[in-house]
Parts: C-alpha cells; structure tokens; sequence
C-alpha cells in the first residue's frame, strides 16, 4: 500500500481546497441541517443520513427537531415517541443510540456537545465518520469524514487503487484527508466532498465535465473514474422465511406483540409472526406459535399480501395471513389488543407497516 505523503507529493492542495471550497459556497444544496452549526442538528442529521438518501431524511428530520428541538427534549423523551418519530426509516438501533448519547451529554457534559475527539468518538452510535462530521460542520476542527462517498470522490482524485471494502484503506483514506483539508474552513472541506459525491462525482456516471475539481482529478487525466472505486463485493445475504398473521377480533380489534429489546429492530411492534420450518404448513405453525407463546386461541384464514425486506446482512419473505381471535386475549406490556387508530400510535418497523397497509386496502375492497 502506498503511504499518504507519496500519494499527495505532487497534488496542488491549495487550489484543490480553494476550487472545493468556492465550488461548495456557491452551489451547496439548501438543506434544514444547514441552516444553523448547531452540533445537536448536525449530529442528527448525519445519524439519520447514514444508509438513508437526503430526499428521504428531510422530512424526518424537520419532524424530528420540532418534536425534540434540542438535546434535553431528546433526553427526557419517551423511547416509544422517538421509535414512532423515526419510523420508516429503518435501523432503529441509530435512534436508540442516539437518545442513549444524547442523554450521555445531558448528564456528563452538561448538555453541550463536546469539541474533542476522545469524548465525541466514546457517545454510542457515534462513529469516525460522525465524530468528524460533527468535529469540523459544527466546531471547525480540520478532522476527517471519511465514508464510501467521499472515499469514491478521493480514490478517483488522488487515483487509489486499494480495496475501499477494507477497514485499512478507510485508514489510509483518514490519513489522506488529514493531508489535505483546509485548517480555514474544514466544515466546507469535508461537505464539499460530501456534495461533490451526491451531485457530481456518483458511482456509476459521474459527471467529470462539470466537475469543478476535474482539474486535479487523476482518474479523469487517465480515463479510469468508473473502474474506481476498487471495492470487493459483499458477503451473501441469507434468505428467511417468515409467516405473519394480522389477527382481529369479532370488534375488529387487532393483536399487535412488542419485539424484544434486543437484537433486530428491538422494542418495535410487530404483527406476530414466525420463522417457517421448511416440514410443516405455514397455517399450523402460526396456530400452535400463538397458542404456545401468546396464549391466544385462533383461526388462520387466507394469505392475502407477501412482503420482501433486505436488511443488510439477511433478507425476510413473509407471508402475511388474515386470521380471527377465537376467545379472550391476556394483554401485558409487550401483547396489545388494539382498535386500528390506537395502534396508529405505535411505532412499527416498515415490513409491518406495510402488512397494516395491505390489511386495510383490502377490506375498503
Ligand atoms: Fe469525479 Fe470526474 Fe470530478 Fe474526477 S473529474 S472527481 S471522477 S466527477
């Protein structure tokens, strides 16, 4: 592996940071993180943009800082009404970290965040990829924020050929952006790579001619700027089955079940359901799951919607059985019976919401 200091021997880092730089100022999207360097925000939104596109995020994260504008509403909050905030955005363990943290600073810093490396990198759920972002959007200070965006922008500028899947090339790339960020203004250093590789520079066609970097960009001297990134591919991704069931009673009540407040997607609520054992019939396994674990007698009626969900390490196919409660229902805190617009209230992950969806579709039929 090359070393940094070889890589950037000949690079015109002056004019790159100015040409970045002048090029952000100008053309920056207007977006509602960026109107103020309040580091709460700026936390927030790097959390919600992580695996998720800014079209999307926007409207969470308006509708996030109007219900928790600042770090002690967020810290005082019920983690059901922060669940339901994000819901639909996926990864609700960045949620639940980020109220963890917040609380962190609530207690141990007073509730500000803080300016240094040590104690930002130490919050959970905060990464060296945030931990920069924080560090230079909200305080100025020249630290890296390196993520696969901005290690495709660099790989292609400063023409790295190292597998960007493995963990030490993000290290050769942190090195690389310690060597040429801009002590005067990292916070327009780092989003300018950042918007460079959302607008202009994007993996598969990135727009060299209107590139206002094009000029030091060694992958567009060579003609190689889409066989850059190196990157391997992923590990396979392993397929569950599943069968749910959207169970009602003779009020047209619904049975929903609290998941556990460990593991994948924890403390969401959910339509029971079970992984399937490829001997026995999917309507069997549901009845004795619910009698067994839930103690409800029911009666499984027609599949009526299947629903596809890629996480990133498994895939779920579930099919989603209508199906009656037959007696009375124990309730407890993690099994409710509900009528529809009061489980409006609860925070579903978007694999049940899109069951409920189907659900109601079909009986307006
Ligand atoms: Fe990316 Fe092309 Fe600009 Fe190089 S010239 S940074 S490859 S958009």
């Amino acid at each position: 592996m090359k070393q940094s200091k070889e890589i950037v021997k000949d690079f015109n880092i002056a004019k790159f940071q100015e040409d970045l730089i002048g090029w952000f100022t100008a053309e920056q999207r207007d977006l509602p993180w960026r109107q103020d360097k309040d580091p709460y925000k700026v936390w927030v939104s790097e959390i919600m943009l992580q695996q998720t596109r800014v079209d999307t995020v926007i409207p969470y994260f308006n509708n996030f800082i109007s219900k928790f504008p600042t770090i002690e509403h967020l810290a005082d909050a019920d983690e059901e009404d922060v669940l339901k905030a994000w819901e639909g955005l996926g990864y609700y363990s960045r949620a639940r970290n980020l109220q963890h943290a917040v609380r962190e600073v609530r207690d141990e810093y007073g509730g500000i965040v803080p300016e240094t490396k040590d104690e930002v990198s130490k919050l959970r759920g905060v990464g060296p990829y945030t931990t920069g972002a924080i560090l230079s959007i909200a305080y100025g200070v020249p630290e890296p924020a390196v993520d696969g965006n901005v290690m495709r922008v660099l790989s292609r500028i400063l023409f790295v050929w190292e597998d960007i899947a493995k963990p030490k090339t993000r290290k050769l790339f942190d090195e690389l952006v310690y060597a040429i960020i801009s002590h005067e203004n990292p916070s327009f250093f780092n989003q300018g790579l950042m918007e460079l590789g959302a607008l202009i520079c994007t993996p598969k066609s990135p727009a060299c001619l209107l590139c206002p970097v094009q000029e030091h960009c060694r992958a567009f001297e060579e003609g190689t700027q889409k066989e850059l990134p190196v990157k391997t591919s992923k590990k396979s991704v392993k397929a569950v089955e599943l069968a749910a069931t959207v169970l009602t009673d003779e009020s047209g009540k619904v049975l929903i079940h609290k998941r556990s407040s460990k593991g994948l997607l924890a403390n969401l609520w959910e339509f029971p359901n079970i992984e399937i054992q490829k001997d026995l019939s999917k309507e069997e396994e549901l009845t004795s799951f619910l009698t067994e674990k839930y103690g409800v007698e029911a009666e499984i009626g027609q599949p009526f919607t299947t629903i596809s969900h890629v996480f990133s390490h498994l895939t779920w196919h579930i099919t989603v059985y209508e199906g009656k409660i037959r007696g009375k229902v124990e309730e407890s805190e993690t099994l409710k019976l509900l009528t529809w617009e009061e489980a409006e209230q609860y925070a579903f992950p978007v694999s049940h919401q899109k069951m409920k969806k189907a659900f109601k579709e079909r009986q307006q039929d």
